[in-house]
């Protein structure tokens, strides 16, 4: 039996694309592809400081996301804590046009319905807005709701070690047989790592200040979701029947 675990944002669909989008249009400018992935960068290491009081419900993500972006676009010299507050109500409208790539859901509907293989997913974030987002994303087409982990429902979060141990229990499976996907070097990759389980590196922003100062290498590492399904079906292979 192989378990295989996915992140949700940039994983499954491509958050940071929607950041970008809502800041550029908010901001009427159109970034090129250095400025986004500079302004996105930027933002998703602001969530590191208030991640944890969203996630105890303190502060609301639009009130993170506002905050983020404030400090972001005041960063660059392109708006204030106002434009902000423009951009995450932006963001979240935004999220309603949300969706899995036809790619990923053709691989993740072949790979769902192998008898040995079982997916869970394990998400970062506030409960009601991670939960929102699996509702929309459809996700329960090839996941079992008792078989996802919100971290703000849990008291812990990616990469504390026991978000990775909740989850063997759910699936009853052990580190060996377990795959951890996602986009996040910090909490998806060195987190399963750290619960010994292996691991698919989705890079999605080619961010190699992701890696700086660690030794562990993933055991795939893809750029692309074309590389991702491939390193899903080859995580697979020995359970695919042949037809
Ligand atoms: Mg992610």
């Amino acid at each position: 039996m192989t378990g295989i675990v996915l992140d949700i944002d940039d994983t499954l669909y491509d958050r940071q694309k929607l950041i970008s989008d809502a800041a550029g249009e908010v901001l009427g400018i159109t970034f090129d592809e250095q400025q986004r992935r500079r302004f996105v960068d930027e933002f998703y290491r602001c969530s590191d400081s208030n991640l944890a009081r969203l996630e105890r419900g303190e502060i609301t993500t639009v009130e993170s996301n506002s905050w983020r972006y404030g400090t972001v676009m005041e960063m660059f010299g392109l708006g204030d804590i106002n434009a902000g507050h423009r951009a995450a109500e932006l963001y979240l409208s935004m999220q309603s046009s949300m969706a899995v790539s036809p790619l990923l859901s053709a691989t993740l509907d072949r790979i769902s319905v192998i008898d040995d293989v079982i997916l869970g997913i394990i998400t970062a974030g506030q409960a009601g807005h991670q939960w929102s987002k699996f509702d929309r994303l459809g996700l329960d087409r090839w996941v079992d709701r008792d078989r996802t982990i919100v971290a703000g429902e849990v008291g812990y979060t990616k990469p504390d070690v026991r978000i990775f141990e909740m989850m063997e229990d759910r699936l009853g499976l052990t580190p060996e047989n377990l795959w951890m996907v996602g986009d996040s070097m910090k909490h998806d990759i060195i987190g399963a790592a750290g619960a010994r389980w292996h691991t698919i590196w989705f890079d999605r922003r080619g961010s190699s200040s992701d890696i700086s100062g660690v030794s562990y290498r993933p055991d795939f590492t893809v750029h692309s979701e074309d590389e991702l399904c491939d390193a899903l079906c080859s995580v697979c292979v020995t359970n695919i029947p042949l037809t």
